[in-house]
């Protein structure tokens, strides 16, 4: 591994040279099934051809003017966005951490608008994560990932992830907004009970809050709906997501309601990339995909053919694993050995798969993959778990 690159990333020794749907192959010509997606970037899997056609054709006439001028892409992108969502206004960055500083920025200036700058506080929830930009760790408040960068971001009060009481109790005069994750990625797969986020809504609309979703990981039909607020019935105020949306193009957005996003006025926020044309045009052929009739119930139709047969897997080696969690195609194996143990076996057995936060196995394939797809992913983790329980 070269010296040059910045050792941030503990890398491992292997590179890919191509990827079709949910394979991705080596120069040397190994197949591996791809369930770790990019962490959940790849929705539509590897060079899918509407995507590839759109970066070809928009490749040859546009690729970045800056936001001096109208992108004709954007517009339609976002209008298609506050078509299918809450929001009714959208601002495009190039991550999802970016998205988060959006976000979170909005809400300050929410309440500055409104008159009220004394409220600038957001309440967050332990084990989240919301990127790597000073703002957005100082939300998160993982000590491991903030050690040895100076002073946090001030303004934000950390309560446990579910606990709607600890919740209310943290709130002040000079709290502007509740920031959340509906399902925590990195923090292993945890889901927010519907009650909760439900729960939040309502104490949000009590003390005149900002709701803020983090739909980094778990938007853009990962769970089967384009957004995974809409299986509690709620709306919120704004929301952040990145990773699918540009199924691999670096592309994120945070979008807010007008009436939340009603300080946002020109000079108030800028981004030199954000929405470009090139980005734009993958971003609408993503969701040409996303949104196409009967797409996402297929997502759900085949995410519950995957729990099943996940479950099974549980249920054969109880000595190995206590759980599936998540939701649709964002799920969770929770081990009971070391996670990363088994991560390395199934990538020995040709599966990709990433970890997270409490010995969990994150299992993210594109949400295009198929049954045999399934299957195949099962049939190596039976092999691993066969040789793993037998070593335990
Ligand atoms: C990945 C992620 C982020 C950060 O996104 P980047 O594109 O890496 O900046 C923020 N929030 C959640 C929930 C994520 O999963």
């Amino acid at each position: 591994m070269s010296d040059a690159v910045m050792p941030t990333y503990a890398r491992i020794d292997l590179a890919f040279e191509r990827g079709e749907g949910p394979y991705l192959y080596t120069a040397e010509n190994r197949r591996y099934l791809d369930f770790a997606g990019g962490i959940a970037v790849n929705s539509l899997g590897h060079s899918h051809p509407r995507l590839v056609a759109a970066l070809e054709e928009q490749g040859r006439k546009l690729w970045h003017v800056s936001n001096l001028y109208r992108i004709s892409g954007g517009e339609r992108l976002a209008e298609r966005l506050v078509e299918h969502t809450f929001a009714d206004k959208v601002f495009f960055t190039n991550s999802g951490t970016e998205a988060l500083e959006g976000a979170i920025k909005l809400a300050r200036k929410y309440h500055s608008h409104n008159g009220q700058p004394q409220k600038y506080r957001i309440i967050t929830c332990d084990s989240a994560f919301h990127g790597r930009t000073m703002t957005a760790l100082s939300a998160a408040g993982n000590a491991k990932h903030l050690e040895g960068f100076g002073p946090q971001t001030p303004g934000f009060d950390h309560v446990a992830f579910g606990n709607l009481n600890e919740l209310r109790a943290a709130i002040t005069e000079e709290t502007a907004a509740i920031l959340v994750e509906p399902i925590q990625g990195e923090g292993g797969i945890r889901a927010a009970s519907l009650d909760f986020l439900k729960g939040l809504r309502t104490v949000c609309d009590e003390f005149g809050l900002l709701l803020i979703l983090d739909e980094v990981q778990c938007g853009n039909g990962r769970t089967g709906k384009f957004f995974a607020y809409e299986w509690a019935g709620i709306t919120p105020d704004v929301l952040a997501t990145a990773k699918g949306i540009g199924g691999g193009f670096p592309l994120g957005a945070f979008m807010a309601t007008d009436k939340a996003a009603a300080g946002m006025k020109p000079g108030t926020h800028g981004s030199t990339y954000g929405g470009n044309p090139l980005a734009m045009a993958i971003g609408n052929a993503v969701l040409d995909v996303l949104l196409e009739e009967g797409f996402l119930e297929g997502v759900l139709e085949i995410s519950g053919y995957a729990r099943e047969r996940f479950e099974g897997l549980v249920a054969r080696y109880p000595m190995l694993f206590e759980e599936v969690r998540g939701s649709g195609l964002m799920l969770g194996l929770k081990c009971k050995i070391l996670n990363s143990d088994v991560i390395v076996a199934m990538r020995a057995g040709g599966l990709l798969s990433v970890g997270a936060a409490d010995n969990v196995i994150r299992l993210l394939p594109p949400l295009t993959i198929e049954r045999a797809h399934v299957d195949e992913a099962i049939a190596i983790l039976e092999d691993v778990s066969q040789k793993l329980a037998q070593a335990a």
